[in-house]
């Protein structure tokens, strides 16, 4: 598709922050963002890049009343050299589609998402920020905009993507987080919509991450919602569990997220050389191994932070510390590992990398 560059007038134009270190995650926006509409019976229309803006849109859209919404999220790094680059943007694309299949939307071809982030990327490519850490959150979305009430899938989408420069996650360091196993509320069911990414599974999870950070925790660890038994993954994380050289973590049974950094964790795992083993894990089992020793290191999985080390998970009231409670040797290869190939520091034998 043929996508439009608007032009983009100087009062339009925004203040970079030039401070690197103050940037945060997810509240500054750049000067652009693309727009594609899909209609009935035209398909992917109006390919448009355009200054960044509010949206002026009919109370009765289908996303504020019935939630037709999906989103991802990816980065874009600019290395040492200039070079500017995505990680791994098919799975994204892919695990996309999934989520619009499962929420009646339509569609969006490689051409558009790929294609269309890396054109609005090139023209916002001053906006990457360079420092150690720091990158360009990538946030593609489709809503459903027809003005209609009756519950149906919507004739009218907006296909969006806008971007924010972030900073470095662990500005404090890289320091072990405390998780808490949520034995109340749920996330997903089998034939729910657990695997897709969808708003509606964040703003149900957010009365449960609440509560758990009012008890002193930083996030949940979601358990499966019809036994409570088996550990699923943390709010926006997967979940990995270290037993010695062997990495445990739950399978895609339609109910957790496939993600990107957790697929790129267990290629890299292995051929690291340890073994890895997707299968059920059920909760009791995991705290008595915790407590025993046996599992040596947790850590989660996720594009915002990469990896990130749990120093505490806590279950019916009670704090298992995981091996000394700091950031086991594992997580930290991982970690220096992943985000080496992200910024070019180290060879990407694996393919990830698109330039
Ligand atoms: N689970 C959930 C619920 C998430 O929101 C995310 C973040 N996208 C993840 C897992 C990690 O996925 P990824 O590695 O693709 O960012």
């Amino acid at each position: 598709m043929n996508i439009a560059i608007l032009p983009l007038s100087d009062d339009k134009k925004k203040a970079k922050c030039a401070d690197e270190s103050k940037l945060g995650f997810g509240r500054l926006f750049t000067d652009r963002m693309l727009l594609v509409e899909w209609k009935t019976g035209e398909g992917w229309v109006d390919g448009r890049i355009e200054p960044y803006g509010p949206f002026s849109l009919d109370p009765a859209c289908s996303v504020f009343h019935y939630s037709q919404e999906i989103f991802e999220g990816l980065k874009a790094y600019k290395w040492a050299d200039g070079t500017i680059t995505l990680f791994r943007p098919e799975m994204n694309a892919r695990r996309f589609n999934q989520s619009a299949d499962r929420l009646c939307m339509p569609e969006v071809p490689e051409d558009i998402f790929i294609g269309g982030i890396e054109k609005l990327v090139s023209l916002e490519r001053d906006w990457i920020p360079s420092s150690e850490g720091t990158s360009l959150y990538i946030r593609p979305t489709m809503i459903g905009v027809e003005p209609a009430l009756g519950v149906k899938p919507a004739d009218h989408y907006y296909f969006y993507v806008i971007l924010s420069p972030v900073g470095a996650y662990y500005s404090a360091g890289f320091n072990p987080i405390k998780i808490m196993v949520e034995d109340n509320y749920v996330r997903s069911v089998p034939g729910g919509t657990g695997e897709a990414k969808t708003g509606g599974n964040y703003a149900c999870s957010l009365k449960a991450g609440l509560e758990a950070k009012k008890k002193g925790y930083d996030q949940v660890l979601w358990l499966d919602g019809v036994h409570k038994r088996y550990v699923e993954e943390v709010g926006a994380m997967n979940m990995l569990f270290a037993y010695g050289k062997t990495i445990v973590t739950s399978p895609l049974t339609g109910t957790i997220l496939n993600g990107v950094t957790r697929d790129s964790t267990l290629k890299l795992a292995a051929s690291l050389g340890y073994t890895v083993e997707e299968r059920l894990i059920d909760v009791n089992e995991l705290m008595a191994d915790v407590r025993s020793g046996k599992v040596t290191e947790a850590f989660g999985s996720g594009t915002a932070a990469v990896i990130s080390p749990v120093g505490v998970l806590a279950y019916k009231g009670e704090d298992y510390m995981v091996g000394d409670g700091g950031v086991g040797a594992i997580t930290r290869q991982l970690y220096d590992t992943l985000t080496g190939i992200q910024t070019g520091r180290l060879e990407d034998r694996f393919g990830w990398v698109r330039k």
